[in-house]
Order: structure tokens, then C-alpha cells, then sequence
């Protein structure tokens, strides 16, 4: 992965900036800038070393040119947090002169998700380097994550997206032991082959949240009607066998919170083991259960979350995915959340800063884990 740094003498040179700005818009303003903010560093070296910014970023689906996905409340933004004028460019063939310009939501030309070659052409023309701090958009060959990047000068890795490659490649390859890794969320189809890389990396793989289920179901216990993804069946029942359980990596819950119905105002019980009556559901692991992998966090030295404990958005379904954070927070092993729920839950309880490393794009961050390619990385290689 080239990095800045192997872009040598960049002043005065146009860079188109891929960044991630794909935030929320509450009310005609950005709602969170979390994203934002930590593609800055890159946009300020970049201006340090005399380059002019031309950022592209896309912001939600949008079909046509719909106004509600216009990055023009972005642009603003940057211009605070940068403290510089930033311009919008209507489109490619309006971009005016500027120190920071942001272009318009890329996803308005429809060439983008398809890579489309022209469109690439379009874009590097309008540059002389192209730096690509996007690591959420990574795992998708767009246009502008992809197609432009050969047909500039120079192209290099931002901070952000190198940091985030850097983080996960060395949790993986290089982690101080124990290494621990918890698996929580809702789909274990989606999950099955990062869990599979954690059987053979990690040194224990605590299991939660309604991806627990289909491996209690495995086991033989009754689940209610808890979340079960039938499909997750057979890789449940294939990962307890390579893990060899009960007497390998694999850890889950021995108790459970359980509700009639998924909602705020559901009747709640605790239940001191695992089989779940019918009528009845598991939307979080139970006090035990939170003991025993609070312990097993003091004791790792590298520890890796991805996916909510339980139905944290729901303050009755909460306190497994807090004790997790909370214990995360005050470890001073290596901590690294993988960006999607549990960034969220992370953010919710106040602990984003807690950790080593949030990751900005948790759909990239697992496809890295699995050992899958990232057309966004390739592109910037040798
Ligand atoms: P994922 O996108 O796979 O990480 O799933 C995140 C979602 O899983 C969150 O919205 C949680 O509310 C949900 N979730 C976590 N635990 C449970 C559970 N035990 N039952 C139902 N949903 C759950």
C-alpha cells in the first residue's frame, strides 16, 4: 500500500481526495461528524505540503440527483472544522479554483458503482494525485475508489485508510496474547468466515446476541422465538465442531435475558440457563454470562468486537453490550471495535474514544478479517 509519503513533492499539485463522508443530514446540517473528523488529518497534511483538495465522497443511494443526498451541508462543514473556504462543484465539468473543493455527491453520476472507465477518465483529468482515505468504501470497485486511481500520476493511501489496514492486519498477524475476539449482532451468515479466521487467530471467541442462537439451537436447546437465521444452522453447527466445543475457543452465554416481545416495554425475565420457552425470546446475555466475559476482557492483552452483545438499542437489552464496552474502555490491552452496531454502541455509551481503534467501515473491516480482497487496497499496490 503506497502511503503519502511515496507521493514526494506535492505542491502546488491537484489531489483528488477520496474520502468517506457519507454522514448523517439532520435537518439541512451534518448530525455527526465522527467520520469527518477523522479523515482530517489527512486533509491537513495534504494542505501542509501545498496541495490543492478536490474531495469526492458519496452520501447515501440516491437514484437521480435528489437534493436530500447533495453533500452541500458537508461542504460547510469541512469549512469549519478545516477553517478555510470550501467550495462546491456542482458536477465534474463545473469545478471551480480553490484551495478545498468538494464535488458533488459522486453517486449522482451514474457511472460510479459500475466503475465505469469514462467516468474515471473524467475524474482524473480533473487531477494530478489521487490520495484515497475512503476505507469504508474500500470493499466496493467504484469509479472513484478504483477506476481513477491508475490513470493519475501518483496515488497513495490517506492516514485514515492506512491506519485502518495497519490495525487489522496487525491484530491479526501480530497480536499481544490472549487474543480475544467477540462475535455478537444478528447474522451469523454474514459473520461465519470472520469467526472461522478467529477459530485459528484468537485465543477464545465469546458469542453473542442473536448469533448466539443458532448455536444454542445446535446444541439442542430450545429458542423460543428468538432470531434464528436458518441458513446460520449448519456454519453454527460446522464452527462447534472445528472448535472442538465445549473444550476449545469458543465461549456462550450460560444464562439469558429474555423478553415476549422485542420492544422497550416487552415483559422481561432472567433466566438462569439457555433453554428459551416458546412465547418467549433472548435479547441479551445474563449476568453470569456478562461476568464471565467481562473476565475474560481483563485477561486478554488484544481484543477484537464486532456485532452488539444484544438488542442494545433497547435499554432493558442493553447491559451485556455496556459491560462489554465498559470493560473495554478501561483495559489497557490493545482494544479494536469493527465499526458498524458495536461503533454505534460504542458512540451510544459515550466510549468511542475509549478504544485503540474504531474502525470507520465495518463491512471493509471484516472483509479484510476474512482474508478477502479490497478492490480499494489493490488499487493502490506497487
Ligand atoms: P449486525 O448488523 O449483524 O451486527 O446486527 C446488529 C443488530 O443485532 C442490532 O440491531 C441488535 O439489536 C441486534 N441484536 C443483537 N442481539 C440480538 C438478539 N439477541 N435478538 C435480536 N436482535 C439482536
Amino acid at each position: 500500500m503506497r502511503t503519502i509519503d511515496s507521493l514526494g513533492d506535492i505542491e502546488a499539485k491537484r489531489a483528488l481526495v477520496r474520502v468517506d463522508f457519507n454522514v448523517p443530514i439532520v435537518g439541512g446540517k451534518v448530525g455527526d461528524d465522527a467520520r469527518m473528523r477523522r479523515a482530517m488529518p489527512t486533509l491537513e497534511l495534504l494542505l501542509e505540503r501545498g496541495a490543492k483538495l478536490l474531495l469526492v465522497s458519496h452520501l447515501g443511494r440516491p437514484k437521480d440527483r435528489e437534493p436530500e443526498f447533495s453533500l452541500a451541508p458537508v461542504a460547510e462543514h469541512i469549512s469549519k472544522l478545516l477553517h478555510t473556504e470550501v467550495q462546491l462543484a456542482p458536477d465534474l465539468d463545473n469545478v471551480p479554483d480553490g484551495d478545498v473543493v468538494m464535488l458533488e455527491n459522486i453517486r449522482y453520476e451514474p457511472g460510479e458503482t459500475k466503475n465505469d472507465p469514462e467516468l474515471a477518465k473524467r475524474l482524473a483529468a480533473l487531477a494530478d494525485i489521487y490520495v484515497n482515505d475512503a476505507f469504508g468504501t474500500s470493499h466496493r470497485a467504484h469509479a472513484s475508489t478504483v477506476g481513477v486511481a491508475p490513470l493519475v500520476e501518483r496515488s497513495a493511501a490517506g492516514l485514515l485508510f492506512q491506519s485502518e489496514v495497519d490495525t487489522i492486519r496487525l491484530i491479526m498477524n501480530h497480536a499481544d496474547r490472549p487474543f480475544l475476539a467477540i462475535m455478537g449482532g444478528a447474522k451469523v451468515t454474514d459473520k461465519i468466515a470472520v469467526m472461522d479466521k478467529f477459530l485459528d487467530s484468537a485465543d477464545i471467541v465469546l458469542v453473542g446476541g442473536a448469533m448466539a442462537t443458532p448455536f444454542l439451537k445446535v446444541l439442542g436447546h430450545d429458542i423460543g422465538d428468538g432470531l434464528c437465521e436458518e441458513e446460520g444452522l449448519e456454519p453454527a453447527r460446522e464452527a462447534l465442531e472445528k472448535d472442538g466445543y465445549p473444550n476449545g475457543k469458543l465461549r456462550l452465554p450460560v444464562d439469558l435475558v429474555i423478553a415476549d416481545e422485542f420492544s422497550e416495554d416487552a415483559e422481561v425475565q432472567i433466566i438462569p440457563g439457555v433453554d428459551v420457552p416458546d412465547g418467549w425470546m433472548q435479547l441479551d446475555i445474563g449476568s453470569k454470562t456478562r461476568t464471565e466475559y467481562v473476565a475474560e476482557i481483563r485477561k486478554a492483552q488484544t481484543i477484537f468486537w464486532n456485532g452488539p452483545i444484544g438488542a442494545f438499542e433497547h435499554k432493558p437489552f442493553a447491559a451485556g453490550s455496556l459491560a462489554i464496552a465498559q470493560a473495554m474502555a478501561q483495559t489497557e490491552a490493545t482494544t479494536v471495535v469493527g465499526g458498524g452496531d458495536s461503533g454505534a454502541a460504542m458512540a451510544e455509551f459515550g466510549l468511542a474514544h475509549s478504544v485503540t481503534h474504531l474502525s470507520t467501515g465495518g463491512g471493509a473491516a471484516l472483509k479484510l478479517i476474512e482474508g478477502s480482497t479490497l478492490p480499494g487496497l489493490e488499487a493502490l499496490k506497487a
